[in-house]
């Protein structure tokens, strides 16, 4: 079922996504060559628990960290460790907060240093595709159309969209009803009504669609090990313009 929040729980998810965006700036400011993963970690489990919120990925499904970090031909889920980042490397960061019951989430791609001119365009085309998909995000629309332009645009410039991970539902949970995918036709799914409250999150490969699972049972990498990017933002659909709640 998609729940439609009230006002008051919009209060709440904002104050969620405001966390999230607080911890993410952080980051952005510490992502350089050196620093370890587990050190990032630390640092947004630090900002978060210092909003007085509460990291919402820690434990979720057993996963044992605040974010998940996801370099190069990590996709999404990466556990954070002793790994070092390196000049020219790309980072994929998905971060997690709850207050008062309610759920934020949102992910960013990051250069290390200096990138190669492809990998900045791998960021580039995700983070668009990202917002041509939250403009479809409004009421009276259907689900699909968001799936529809994200993939539409990421194909569009030479990349392949991700399959078997989607965006989602969010609110009183981290993940609920509708699944977000990042591909298919126009005009299908459930109508879009205001009050829905979407996690929209487009990842990109730079070669083949196709993803796996390490033994750690976490970490998603692409087939080829060619370099994935992953932008995402918690939205809420509204009578006006979608408004993006993981941001400050
Ligand atoms: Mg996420
Ligand atoms: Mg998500």
């Amino acid at each position: 079922m998609i729940t439609l929040k009230s006002e008051k729980e919009l209060v709440y998810m904002r104050d969620a996504g405001r966390v999230v965006a607080g911890a993410h700036q952080e980051l952005a400011k510490a992502v350089k060559p050196g620093i370890t993963t587990a050190e990032l970690d630390r640092l947004a489990e630090d900002f978060i628990l210092a909003k007085g919120a509460r990291p919402a990925f820690k434990g979720l499904y057993g996963f044992p960290a605040t974010i998940c970090v996801s370099p190069n031909e990590q996709v999404v889920h990466g556990i954070p460790g002793l790994r070092v980042l390196e000049n020219g490397d790309i980072i994929s960061i998905d971060i997690g907060s709850e207050i008062n019951g309610y759920f934020g989430d949102s992910a960013v791609t990051l250069p290390v240093g200096e990138i190669t001119a492809g990998a900045a365009k791998l960021l580039e085309v995700t983070e668009s595709a990202l917002y041509t998909g939250i403009e479809k995000a409004v009421d009276g629309n259907r689900l699909s159309d968001i799936s529809h332009t994200v993939q539409k645009y990421v194909e569009s410039s030479g990349f392949s969209v991700v399959r078997d991970y989607v965006g989602h539902g969010i609110g009183s949970s981290m993940h609920e009803e509708p699944q977000v995918p990042n591909f298919g036709r126009p005009g299908r799914g459930p109508r879009l009504k205001a009050g829905m409250t979407l996690a929209i999150e487009p990842m990109v490969n730079m070669g083949t669609h196709e993803v796996r699972t390490l033994p750690d049972n976490w970490t998603v990498v692409t087939r080829d090990l060619k370099l994935s990017a992953h932008f995402e933002h918690t939205i809420a659909i509204t009578a006006h313009e979608p408004e993006i709640l993981t941001r400050l």
